[in-house]
């Protein structure tokens, strides 16, 4: 049974074409798994067997039949932001509770068309705000790697955290995610896996429950380059329901993997070496150029002046938006209600029980900066930081970059509970240095395993590509997956 989870999406679909396995026997696999280990990593916060089961019987028949989607039969894991129905979909906060939507998220219902199964709902930082997963209602999910020789606790980064997880620990086939200023691409760095958010309005986001809606943007978790490229042409599409999404033809991912990188050229951006970084870090960094430069690709330095101001200018636009999307949680309409002697404290209380510590922070820092006297000051003028740091990108790629390479994130994984982040709010938020930039310029990012450091826990790199240029990063990435192989964590759970 263990063996079938070992499959890649790639391996499986073929397996499953050629009816030397079964749907039913992959969802089994997959189930046991998380039975026998969802108790230590927390990563799915709802297991749906008997909907994986009915959904696995259904694909086996069209195998059968000949009538397969691109996806049929591949078990997947969905991050608890989507709307499923019937389903729990509470973005595992509290004020959420028990609910479970009538219509289903463009995403979730693009892959089920395909053909793909439904393992259960995955945990996440509350409401998706957050770096290390820890914000979640239902607890912190924990990462399947460890320090070499050590067996401290540590963080699968966040707010895809379960996501994440799920993947590194063959939990699931594949999971989605979402990425609104590195929750993506952070956790996948953090477990050695690959995560690409594509470019704002290549996905849906129809049925996501928002965070920061010009920010937010869906993609996969997978365990390979090519994992990724098959869920991203599966979620990706225009909606009629999400006018921000994009008409563009939704390329076949996979097949520009293994295309030569000759004629290319990579932009090195010099703001991205931060003060504290780890040597490895920049070790890494250095491997990375060198992989892309024997492939055939040409390195050029650039520079991205405004990069300092986007972590203060996401924080700005980022906690503004989030205000405005969570002021519908009142205990009306949907979720957690905590009565009150007349309207007004019924919303009080119930807003007071029902979100965590961080995303009250980000409703209060939200509420602050939109307020008469001080919108000038600080929201309109983070828009125009980020207008500028749109242009630093839009510069880079007229001057002939095809791609940019950066490091994915300032540090590997580090430990639950960590003192010295949980004292001080801003250290978290500079988890998302490398990644918030992608975020404000509406580009695609993916963030792919490179290595190890010297404790043995994997780091990743950052390609940044143009406005739906997906190709390029995958193309790129493989490149880079080739040189650095995949890693696994050693099963300790
Ligand atoms: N860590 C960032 C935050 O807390 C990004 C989260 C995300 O991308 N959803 O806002």
């Amino acid at each position: 049974m263990s063996e079938l989870t070992s499959l890649t999406i790639a391996e499986a679909r073929r397996k499953l074409r050629a009816k030397e396995i079964t749907a039913l026997e992959l969802t089994d696999a997959y189930i046991s798994a998380i039975d026998a280990a969802n108790e230590r990593l927390n990563a799915y916060v709802k297991v749906t067997p008997d909907l994986a089961r009915v959904m696995a019987r259904k694909s086996d028949e069209r195998i059968a039949a000949g009538t397969a989607g691109e996806l049929e039969g591949i078990p997947l894991g969905i991050k608890d932001l989507f709307a499923t129905v019937g389903v729990h979909t509470q973005a595992c906060s509290h004020i959420l509770d028990g609910f479970e939507p009538r219509y289903e998220s463009t995403v979730t219902q693009n892959l089920w068309d395909d053909g793909a199964v439904m393992l259960g709902k995955l945990n996440m930082d509350e409401f998706a705000m957050g770096s290390s997963n820890e914000t979640s209602y239902y607890g912190p999910v924990i990462n399947p790697w460890r320090a070499e020789g050590s067996n401290q606790q540590l963080v699968p980064g966040g707010s895809s955290g379960g996501s994440a997880a799920a993947v590194a620990a063959h939990l699931c086939a594949g999971a989605t995610a979402t990425d609104t200023g590195g929750s993506i691409r952070q956790p996948a760095a953090f477990t050695g896996t690959v995560g690409i958010k594509p470019t704002y309005g290549r996905c849906s986001r129809w049925g996501t429950v928002a965070f920061a809606s010009s920010l937010d943007q869906a993609g996969p978790i997978a365990r390979d380059v090519r994992d990724a490229a098959i869920l991203l042409k599966s979620m990706a599409s225009v909606d009629a329901k999400d006018t921000t999404s994009v008409d563009l033809p939704v390329p076949d991912y996979e097949a520009v993997l293994g295309q030569s990188l000759k004629g290319m050229k990579i932009g090195i951006p010099n703001e991205y070496r931060v003060d504290g970084m780890p040597e490895e870090i920049e070790t890494l960094w250095r491997q990375g150029i060198a992989w892309l430069k024997d492939a055939g690709a040409e390195i050029v330095d650039i520079s991205l002046p405004h990069t300092k101001y986007a972590l203060p200018a996401y924080y700005i636009v980022a906690p503004a938006e989030a205000s405005s999307n969570l002021a519908r949680y009142d205990g009306v309409r949907y979720g957690l209600r905590v009565d009150g002697k007349d309207i007004v404290d019924m919303y009080e209380k119930t807003r007071a029980a029902g979100f965590g510590q961080e995303v009250k922070r980000r409703i209060m820092i939200g509420t602050y900066v939109l307020s008469a006297g001080y919108y000038d000051a600080y929201y309109i003028r983070a828009q125009k930081v980020r207008t500028l740091i749109k242009r630093d990108f839009e510069l880079a790629f007229d001057a002939g970059v095809d791609a940019i390479l950066t490091p994915a994130t300032p540090s590997s994984a580090f430990g639950v509970a960590d003192e010295n982040l949980a004292a001080d709010p801003v250290k978290m938020y500079l988890n998302d240095i490398f990644t918030v930039t992608v975020n404000m310029a509406g580009l695609p990012g993916i963030a792919v395993p490179a290595g190890l450091d010297q404790k043995g826990l994997p780091l990743g790199l950052q390609l940044i590509g143009k406005a739906f240029d997906e190709e390029t990063l995958f193309k790129t990435a493989y490149v880079i997956e080739q040189a650095a192989g995949k890693f696994t964590p050693a099963k300790w759970w």
